[in-house]
């Protein structure tokens, strides 16, 4: 595959007086890969424009056309899913096994899903009233898209996370102007390069590449909504900014997701997963496991397991074949991992394995830590890690569990782990977060029937699923009266005689007894055969 050197995708807007570039560095040697033209803010304004143009074009074409698009998507991914996969390994640094299974499945998938499922999602809905007051209505729902929305992604996903907002927003007819992270801009163009190979027109979707302040005048630019994707200090940002100029918001943040191993649970499968849960993408996902409550009757045999499988990892360069732990994304996020570490033992953590970067490897390779003897008064267990570390806390029973998981700023996603369903379903009733998986975890991420989103400073909204979809459309209410002819009973010629037939209708809907309500009907129509009016 040859790196683009100085690039911008053909879907890229392009802009010629740019003079600065984006250095795509993989993380695993520090070497630049590829250099990407940077977006100038003052640009954006026009590629806004562009996209408004190219947007009331895309909403006409009849939905069935726009599900072509995406079916010709699937077929354009799938084709070039080795080079997909390797882009992503080499500018984010995972296994190439994660970005095949993280990434490229799940856009596939989005992408099959939205095919086949958007011309129901968005059929418009007979709405049937309730009230006798509006039987003569007909109406129904009319979903229709917002027009131009602004998606600003992370880095950490750089595939999955904004083409997953991607195909349902232009499913819906949307046009998009998409901000990819700075650190994996060569993702970000690839993005554009794919949709325009499946023929999407012009101008629906455009990438813009830059830092925070390419994504600031993206939203200062007006765009109709904005689905942000990031950390929550940026999001909070993004929201001021969205709020200044009342435009709608979806924020997906960060995490701390706590996963819950009852005594019952098998702890070889649980161990299992905690470690993959932990360590997935090196910790670099919002729904990793960062904390984990373990009932003490079993804590330490299940610690010893979890180190015991965490000491097999092979850490490495995401192209080799056995890699299981890549590279972190860059030194400063190392930093912020050995920060945590460092105030946990300072509080009176132990670390039982791993702990030390591989500087032989690089700076940014971190050994996958199990760390014990944590208590919520450390960092590690507050702030999200966002690296390769699991805590274990020892908890009495499933009730300290459940206040525990409950005892942080976040509420993405949790896990419970336990043979009875019962309990399992019982627990995740108690949880705060946007979503619970029993005896799994964080693969609702590439389910699509699963809304994903959270509460507290994980963010608002939702991505994925019907529920995603929905917020990428507005519903439009539409009422046709059966009686055109007939004026209204509460329209003005206001009167004593009205007043009381107006108390006869009421009596009608809502008295508590059958009889009551019958015996106010007659009274009741004078409201709709009453003489004067306005
Ligand atoms: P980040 O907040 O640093 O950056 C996210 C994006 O925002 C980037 O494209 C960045 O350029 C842009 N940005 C920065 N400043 C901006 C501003 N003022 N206005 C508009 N845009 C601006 O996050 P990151 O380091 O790229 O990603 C990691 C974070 O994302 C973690 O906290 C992780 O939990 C979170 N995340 C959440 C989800 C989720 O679905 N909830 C998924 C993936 C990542």
């Amino acid at each position: 595959m040859v790196a683009p050197s100085v690039s911008s995708s053909p879907a890229t807007a392009r802009t010629p007086s740019a003079i600065n570039h984006l250095e795509s560095i993989d993380p695993a040697s520090g070497e630049v890969i590829a250099r990407f033209e940077m977006t100038p803010p003052g640009e954006v304004a026009r590629v806004l424009e562009r996209a408004r143009q190219a947007q009331a074009e895309w909403a006409q074409k009849p939905l069935r056309e726009r599900c072509a698009l995406l079916r010709r998507l699937r077929e354009v991914m799938f084709a070039r899913r080795q080079e997909i996969a390797e882009v992503i390994t080499r500018e984010a640094g995972k296994p190439r096994v994660e970005s095949l299974l993280s990434e490229v499945m799940l856009i596939l998938d989005t992408a099959d899903y939205y095919a086949r499922k958007a011309p129901k999602m968005l059929r418009p809905e007979r709405v049937p009233h309730h009230s006798l007051a509006v039987k003569a209505k007909s109406a129904w729902l009319q979903y229709e898209p917002w027009g131009v929305l602004g998606v600003i992604s992370p880095w950490n996903y750089p595939i999955s996370i904004p083409i997953g907002v991607l195909i349902p927003a232009i499913v819906a007819g949307n046009a998009v102007v998409l901000k990819p992270s700075e650190l994996t801009a060569w993702c970000g163009a690839l993005v554009g390069e794919l949709f325009e190979q499946a023929g999407l027109p012009a101008g629906v979707l455009q990438i813009i590449q830059g830092k925070g302040d390419v994504g600031a005048a993206l939203i200062e630019g007006g765009p109709d909504k904005v689905i942000f994707t990031g950390s929550v200090a940026t999001g909070r940002r993004v929201a001021e900014a969205c709020a200044r100029k009342l435009i709608p918001c979806v924020l997906e943040l960060g995490g701390k997701d706590a996963m819950i191993v009852l005594a019952d649970a098998d702890l070889e499968i649980a161990s299992s997963a905690a470690v993959w849960g932990s360590f997935t993408n090196c910790g670099q996902a919002c729904l990793s496991v960062e904390r984990l409550y373990v009932e003490q009757s079993v804590a330490e045999k299940f610690t010893q397991i979890c180190v015991a499988k965490t000491r097999k990892l092979k850490v490495g360069r995401g192209l080799d074949g056995d890699t299981e732990i890549g590279p972190m994304i860059r030194a400063g996020q190392v930093t912020r991992v050995e920060e945590q570490l460092r105030d946990a033992v300072a509080r009176g953590a132990r670390v039982r394995t791993g702990g030390a970067l591989r500087t032989e490897l690089g700076d940014c390779f971190f050994e996958p830590t199990v760390v014990t003897g944590v208590d919520h008064s450390m960092l590690l267990m507050q702030e999200e890690t966002f690296g390769p570390v699991m805590a274990i806390c020892p908890v009495v029973d499933a009730a300290e569990a459940v206040r525990l998981a409950n005892d942080s700023a976040f509420g993405l996603g949790a896990t419970v782990w336990t043979r009875s369903a019962r309990r399992g379903r019982e627990i995740a009733g108690q949880l705060k977060v946007g979503t619970v998986m029993v005896n799994d975890v964080a693969s609702y991420f590439a389910i699509c029937e699963a809304p994903h989103g959270g509460r507290g400073a994980s963010g608002w909204g939702r991505t994925h699923s019907k529920h995603g979809l929905l917020e990428l459309v507005q519903v439009k209410y539409v009422d046709v009266d059966r009686l055109p002819r007939v004026p209204k009973s509460w329209w003005y010629g206001y009167s004593e005689e009205l007043g009381v037939a107006a108390d006869r209708f009421l009596e009608m809907l809502f008295a508590p007894t059958f009889r009551e309500r019958l015996g106010s009907a007659r009274g009741a129509l004078k409201t709709l055969f009453r003489g004067h009016r306005i």
